[in-house]
């Protein structure tokens, strides 16, 4: 079997994107009961409808659910996980199991609430046993989550654990090696750091951490972004 180009797929992804946002900002609505007037889809919507009921790799198979992102559709700041775990997988969101509620409490030091900042991870179905995604699960998934950050246009990325960084940075590099410095990443800038998982296994490294989310706390700063807490 010819193996599928992840960069190719994600130039096809991107045109078929394309393709439907023009066609429904044409139509000027999704179907709409009765005639009426309806909304213009958002860009998250076009590209939730664009993934449907996925099956682009061997995770569908286990999953309860697709787990897309959630939060601020024009957040400046955005949080990039691994996967789903199980709690993720039972109710369809992402961070909602012990790990995210350490990642909401990160984020209410920061200043910053579920609310207001966007939330997702590298593919969206649950890998069986926690295991890390596999490179061809990380490739048919990551031309959403590219979708995704297209659409959004985030100033700044949280990239929380190895996986995620290296998958946002081309790299295979340890997150203690990346972790405590800002990247560039087509202009935004990425900030890698310790998953809450991780944290919730080794406490220690929770001083590293505050320290890496003070330094984005700082750059949002220097960009003239205020936190909803001010
Ligand atoms: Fe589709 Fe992503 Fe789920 Fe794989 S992980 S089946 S690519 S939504």
């Amino acid at each position: 079997m010819t193996a599928v180009d992840p960069v190719d797929e994600l130039h096809e992804l991107t045109r078929a994107l394309r393709r439907n946002l023009a066609r429904h900002a044409g139509r000027g609505a999704w179907a709409a009961p009765g005639g009426r007037p309806a909304k213009q889809p958002t860009k998250l919507e076009v590209i939730r409808a664009e993934l449907g009921e996925c099956t682009r790799c061997k995770l569908h198979e286990t999953r309860k659910s697709i787990v897309f992102g959630v939060g601020d559709p024009d957040a400046p700041l955005m949080f990039v996980g691994e996967g789903p775990g199980e709690q993720e997988d039972k109710r369809g969101e992402p961070f909602v199991g012990p790990a995210g509620e350490l990642l909401d409490k990160m984020i209410e030091a920061m200043g910053w609430t579920r609310e207001s900042v966007y939330i997702n991870n590298i593919v969206m179905c649950r890998p069986p046993g926690n295991r890390n995604p596999q490179p061809d699960e990380v490739g048919a998934c990551t031309p959403f989550l590219e979708a995704r950050i297209g659409a959004i246009a985030p100033r700044i990325i949280v990239a929380l654990g190895r996986p995620a960084a290296n998958t946002l940075l081309g790299t295979d590099a340890p997150i203690s090696v990346l972790r405590g410095k800002f990247h560039d990443r087509n202009g935004v800038k990425v900030m890698p750091t310790f998953h809450p998982a991780y944290l919730l296994r080794e406490p220690d490294k929770k001083r590293d951490t505050w320290a890496d989310l003070k330094l984005v706390m700082a750059e949002l700063e220097r960009l003239g972004i205020q936190s909803p807490r001010g």
